[in-house]
């Protein structure tokens, strides 16, 4: 497919530069920007230039998950602020365990009753809104890899 062509998806750009990538085939999951220390081997999320556990600043550009565990979670019952689904009225916010090692906080794919703490979860992307040039505008998120909530 022609990345202009009338069939195309649409253009994909992240809310904030820097944290995540964008895959370019439907299916395939986005992964997180981290840093890793040269020194110790530490990995960051997000990245860092100076090493929090060692303090030498000697770090390389790390490429994270995208499969974690469900560390703890919770559900606010409100929308999602400047969310394009509004009108789903709440979603879930957890902290994930990457196995590279840093525990991640995200927005969770999903309601209330899907989540169990130390389930598998994996990065998806989920649009907040589409931009003037009609661009959605993604962020990262989790979602449950066993029992299929979206
Ligand atoms: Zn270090």
């Amino acid at each position: 497919m022609e990345p202009n062509s009338p069939d195309a998806p649409p253009a994909r750009v992240p809310v904030e530069d820097g944290f995540f990538t964008i895959p370019d085939r439907a299916g395939e999951a986005p992964r997180l920007l981290g840093s890793r220390c040269r020194a110790c081997g530490e990995v960051f999320f997000p990245r860092r230039i100076v090493c929090a556990k060692c303090l030498v600043q000697n770090t390389e550009d790390a490429i994270l998950g995208p499969r974690g565990k469900l560390w703890t979670y919770t559900y606010t019952h409100v929308p999602m602020f400047g969310a394009l689904r509004a009108d789903v009225g709440g979603y879930g916010v957890g902290q994930v365990d990457l196995p590279e090692g840093p525990r991640v906080q995200a927005v969770l794919a999903g309601g209330p009753g899907d989540f169990r703490i130390g389930m598998e979860m994996e990065l998806d992307l989920e649009t907040l809104r589409v931009d003037k040039q009609g661009r959605e505008v993604v962020i990262f998120r989790f979602r449950p890899v066993e029992g299929g909530a979206r």
